[in-house]
């Protein structure tokens, strides 16, 4: 829950001493204007007090923009992009190859969790910046993790969906931090939780009152050395069923390399996925991480015509995506 306040009025102190008396847990931050986020769930009786001195200081609440759903006419949701931001050139060359083909999510990691300290880490702040700004100049939504609950308010300046990775989905100090936040949050399932696990794991943001939830599959570890991870094709129907939400399925990560792909975005999608997310890099061979499960810009257009063709991929820019010749 958010509550901000002109910066000209000292009235919010009382809306301060408030939450001391309950030993709640939240942020102040002083900007052009005063923001307060709180932690955790504001159950009614809490919800009233606190309106209560905003209303007599008549101070300014923060309302939840209106935000178009990402399932609009029950259209599949295709998230693509490099596993991190490396830079503004290559960012934009994938946007502008993404945005020809329809897809309107731009996924990019700026804080990279790495198995390995010595792996580039991401840009953080500074690819959070090169995210929204090439995807304003796409007219696309941006899709990004978030690994610490240090780096919520820059995430939320630059992110349409704050991403959980698979290492933080039993973070649950993290998870009930982003119940106040108004961005949908893409959780994707722990490497090694049961199905289970993971819907439980969507409750803790739900009970802080943000329900904009969407589950992502991205495959689990198994005794199969061959392949990086197990996707789950099970989860998918088993997760939606379960937890009332939309689950889409993360084929690269799963896949762990790139000709793996396409096979299990059908399985995926044919198993009733809302959505799936691709790597896509303008040099794979190249790429600052995850190169091997990474799509060339030829192949994931041509994936992209097949699954048009076939019914599963409709974009609302078709004309694009059908006229523009692969690069
Ligand atoms: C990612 O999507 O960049 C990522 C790190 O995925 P996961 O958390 O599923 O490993
Ligand atoms: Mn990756």
């Amino acid at each position: 829950m958010i509550y901000s306040f002109e910066s000209t009025d000292a009235s919010y102190k009382e809306f301060i001493d408030e939450l001391h008396k309950r030993s709640l847990d939240y942020e102040l931050i002083k900007r052009d204007k005063i923001v307060v986020r709180i932690f955790g769930h504001v159950n009614d009786e809490l919800r009233s007090r606190l309106d209560s001195i905003v209303d007599s200081r008549k101070l300014v609440l923060k309302k939840s923009a209106e935000r178009e759903s990402p399932f609009i006419d029950g259209r599949k949701m295709f998230i693509a992009g490099p596993c991190s931001v490396e830079s503004e050139e290559q960012l934009d060359a994938i946007a502008r190859f993404l945005s020809s083909r329809g897809i309107t999510y731009l996924r990019g990691g700026a804080f990279k969790p790495r198995t390995q300290s010595s792996s580039f880490q991401g840009l953080g702040k500074a690819g959070l910046r090169i995210l929204s700004e090439t995807a304003r100049r796409y007219n696309m939504k941006v899709v990004t993790e978030l690994m610490d609950r240090s780096q919520l308010n820059d995430v939320i300046e630059h992110a349409d969906i704050i991403q959980v990775g698979s290492r933080n989905m039993f973070n649950y100090t993290l998870l009930t931090a982003l119940g106040s936040v108004d961005r949908p949050i893409l959780l994707k399932r722990g490497m090694a939780a049961t199905i289970d696990e993971w819907v439980y794991a969507a409750d803790y943001i739900r009970k802080g009152g943000n329900t904009d939830i969407i589950l992502c599959e991205r495959g689990i570890r198994t005794f199969e050395p061959r392949t990086r991870f197990t996707l789950d094709i099970l989860a998918i129907p088993l997760a939606r069923k379960m937890s009332g939400l939309p689950v889409i399925a993360d084929a690269s990560h799963a896949a762990g390399s790139r000709d793996l792909v396409p096979p299990l975005v059908r399985a995926s999608l044919a198993a009733g996925a809302d959505g799936v997310m691709v790597e896509v890099h303008q040099s794979p061979g190249e790429a600052l991480s995850d190169g091997a499960q990474s799509m060339s810009f030829g192949d994931y257009a041509e994936l992209l015509v097949e699954l048009h063709e076939s019914g599963w991929y409709q974009p609302t820019n078709l004309r694009a995506s059908q006229t523009a010749d692969p690069d």
